[in-house]
């Protein structure tokens, strides 16, 4: 497994080592001002990437549920799984911070799931900012992507989300 990859700067801190990770966000313990921070991982309770890669992940227990790599794939089947579990995850919380270029494209060569990728001229081109936030231009292919979807009701076309406002 890769060595090298991408240190993203919201790499749930409690993942192990390697390319494969989840998101999180630090938040206060509490309401009050002086409480501390704490980080939370973006994707949790639900399991659906657990039940996809069940030896990567860490085991659910009563106080903790946040999800996060305890082990990086080791075997084309774990490393499957591991791909699996970033289709799943429905924020893209699970990602992939390596540069193997089968793995970016099984994962669709997709900004939301993946550092780095290859452009049309062939390059590798990271995707993230030091903020955490996808670059420009990764954010205008991930914006091209949006399925737009006929809203009938109003003869007018709208992306998944706008159907909320
Ligand atoms: S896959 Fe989606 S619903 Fe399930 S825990 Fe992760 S973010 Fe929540």
């Amino acid at each position: 497994m890769e060595t090298t990859y991408f240190k993203h700067p919201l790499r749930f801190p409690k993942n192990v080592d390697g390319p494969f990770y989840t998101t999180g966000h630090q938040s206060r313990e509490t309401d009050a001002p002086d409480s501390s921070m704490v980080w939370r991982g973006d994707c949790l309770w639900c399991g659906a990437p657990e039940a996809e890669a069940p030896t990567l992940f860490a085991p659910f227990d009563d106080t903790y549920k946040d999800t996060y790599f305890v082990r990086q794939p080791s075997t084309p089947e774990e490393t499957e799984q591991a791909i699996m579990s970033a289709h799943v995850c429905c924020v893209s919380a699970v990602r992939y911070g390596g540069t193997d270029c089968e793995i970016i494209s099984k994962l669709g060569n997709d900004p939301q799931v993946c550092d780095y990728i290859i452009t049309d001229s062939g390059e590798m081109q990271c995707t993230v900012g030091s903020d955490g936030n996808l670059l420009p231009f990764a954010q205008s292919i991930v914006d091209a992507r949006q399925p737009e979807i006929e809203c009938q009701w109003k003869g007018q076309h709208k992306k998944w989300w706008q159907f909320w406002i």
